[in-house]
């Protein structure tokens, strides 16, 4: 093991604030749901981040479809039913879109910031019956160690400085807003919920503060 190697974790401890050095430029990314434009931004954590985009953002009259959309290795690209992200993330690409234009930011957070080496030995406390946040502090690390400087700084780079945020969750409009990006109004993101993945969203609402109408249950 190299010990010089932080991971989220440890960097967060170390009270390191993420900014971005370095921006790709622009490609072509086909999905199915339409051809966005995705450019990378490297961070001085070593982190490489993603935007992906729709329409001119630089130029928009109104308030740019945003989604801050953090990294869920198991619910974006493994299926997981366990939480909800990969389904808000589909959800995000599919209004994206329909609106012609908007921005996902695909920010390297994983695990709500543990990373996931950490974040599986909270689902196996989890699978032991601890939940979400409690599963968290049993290994000493945050509920939740997610950071929004760089997001801003992204959305400045792309000349984004309104946004309409999808989102259930309070605390990043309160993040986005501190750095210097105006969120005019949150649409909310209730997607996905299962057998699998009520308890964590349960617990997201009562102890973490996020927002949900139930319309699906
Ligand atoms: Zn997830």
């Amino acid at each position: 093991m190299n010990n010089t190697v932080l991971n989220d974790a440890e960097s967060l401890e170390k009270k390191i604030t993420p900014t971005i050095i370095e921006q790709s430029p622009a490609a072509k990314l086909p999905t199915p749901f339409g051809t966005f434009n995705i450019v990378s931004f490297k961070d001085n954590l070593l982190r490489e981040h993603a935007a992906i985009f729709m329409g001119d953002l630089k130029n928009s009259d109104s308030p740019v479809l945003a989604r801050i959309h953090s990294e869920c290795l198991t619910g974006d690209t493994l299926f997981s039913l366990k939480c909800d992200c990969g389904f808000q993330l589909e959800a995000a690409m599919r209004q994206i879109a329909e609106n012609k234009t908007g921005v996902i930011l695909y920010i390297r957070q994983e695990g709500r910031g543990i990373g996931l080496f950490n974040k599986i030995k909270a689902y196996n406390l989890q699978d032991q019956g601890l939940d979400t946040v409690d599963a968290n502090l049993r290994l000493g690390l945050p509920s939740d160690a997610r950071r929004y400087e760089i997001c801003a700084e992204i959305f400045k780079a792309l000349g984004v400085k309104q946004i309409n945020l999808l989102t259930n969750n309070p605390t990043k409009i309160h993040e986005i807003e501190k750095f210097g990006i105006e969120v005019k109004n949150r649409i909310a993101l209730e997607v996905g919920r299962n057998k699998f993945n009520t308890g964590y969203l349960d617990t997201k609402e009562f102890r973490m503060g996020h927002m949900f109408n139930h319309q699906q249950d």
